[in-house]
């Protein structure tokens, strides 16, 4: 019930009752209406952002939120790995193959360089979880850069690889008589007396004392360029081009097995000893040369030779004797 109000009038000395006027009552209740309601939406607003009130779709989220985090962390320990053995590749990579192979080391710096410039990964920006995705992202992005770098560095290593084994077959490294005793060398590479004039003259190449007949095999891969007695003093003779700058000479020969044109691998008959051209006694007369210059074939025989046998080798070439040129 509410409370009734009076007031005094002076006309007619007397108390009178108030009446409420009827649209202020309607106003009133329009006000507490509107006022009952801004405090619920009110109260409702701070209940749904409390932690302990969530509706089942929210717990839901939430949940998937969890999962993708766990995750990215499972995915992050993953990479870790990947990581681990790509660095223990790399290490190999600079430390073996390329040092190996002659190849400079690729600087780390290189291998791991990160993306400059524009910011790649702006679109992943703005959201809760974006440092997970991005340091994910430019994790993975790294990685394929290092395999990228890794794959074309191996298929340099293929190459050079491929090169020094066929440079490795073609240097004429063996010597072109069999030899086992080293009994057959007669005369080395240097100063030695004219087995016609018996003036000091240079003897460009080494002979080897062997029964004629006596096979004679290329020291090196290579080509037969030419197999003719047409060069002054040799008789006989077959020239080897190896390619990388290397010909091998083989001179006074009794008889060819290969003609001009053929290829020959390391260890191949291509003729027999004799005593054709300025020969004073059966013997191959073998020379090398290294673009264009004759050098001393010495120095190529060390992968078939012990220490000793070349030490041995060394002082029968040295001995300065008769040439049989
Ligand atoms: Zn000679």
């Amino acid at each position: 019930m509410s409370k009734v109000k009076y007031y005094y009038d002076p006309d007619t000395l007397s108390y009178r009752k108030i009446e409420p006027k009827k649209s202020k009552k309607y106003r009133n209740i329009f006000l507490f209406v509107l006022g009952s309601a801004l405090f619920g939406f009110l109260g409702l607003v701070i209940l749904l952002n409390t932690k302990w009130v969530n509706t089942p779709k929210e717990l839901s989220l939430e949940r998937e939120v969890r999962n993708y985090e766990l995750q990215f962390e499972i995915l992050n320990k993953k990479m870790e790995q990947m990581e681990q053995v790509l660095a223990n590749i790399e290490d190999r990579d600079n430390n073996i193959y390329r040092l190996y192979f002659e190849a400079n080391p690729i600087p780390e710096e290189q291998r791991k360089a990160g993306f400059g410039g524009v910011n790649r990964y702006k679109s992943l920006d703005g959201f809760n979880n974006s440092d997970i995705i991005i340091n994910a992202t430019k994790r993975l992005d790294i990685i394929q850069k290092q395999m990228v770098i890794q794959s074309k560095s191996l298929d340099e290593i293929a190459k050079l690889a491929e090169e020094k084994e066929k440079l490795l077959a073609s240097i004429p490294a063996i010597q072109p008589v069999s030899n086992e005793d080293l009994t057959r060398m007669a005369s080395g590479y240097g100063w030695r007396s004219d087995p016609f004039t018996k003036a000091r003259k240079m003897h460009w190449g080494m002979d080897f004392t062997a029964p004629r007949g006596s096979p004679i095999y290329a020291t090196g891969d290579g080509k037969v360029t030419r197999a003719d007695n047409q060069s002054s003093g040799y008789g006989k003779h077959i020239r080897i081009d190896h390619g990388y700058g290397y010909i091998s000479l083989y001179g006074h020969l009794s008889k060819y097995n290969v003609t001009v044109g053929q290829k020959v691998r390391r260890g191949d008959l291509i003729g027999f000893v004799g005593n054709t051209g300025r020969s004073e006694a059966p013997h191959l007369h073998y020379e090398v040369f290294k673009d264009g210059e004759r050098i001393n074939p010495i120095n190529f025989y060390y992968g078939s030779l012990t220490a000793e046998e070349f030490e041995n080798m060394l002082k029968y070439a040295n001995q300065e004797n008769q040439s049989l040129d």
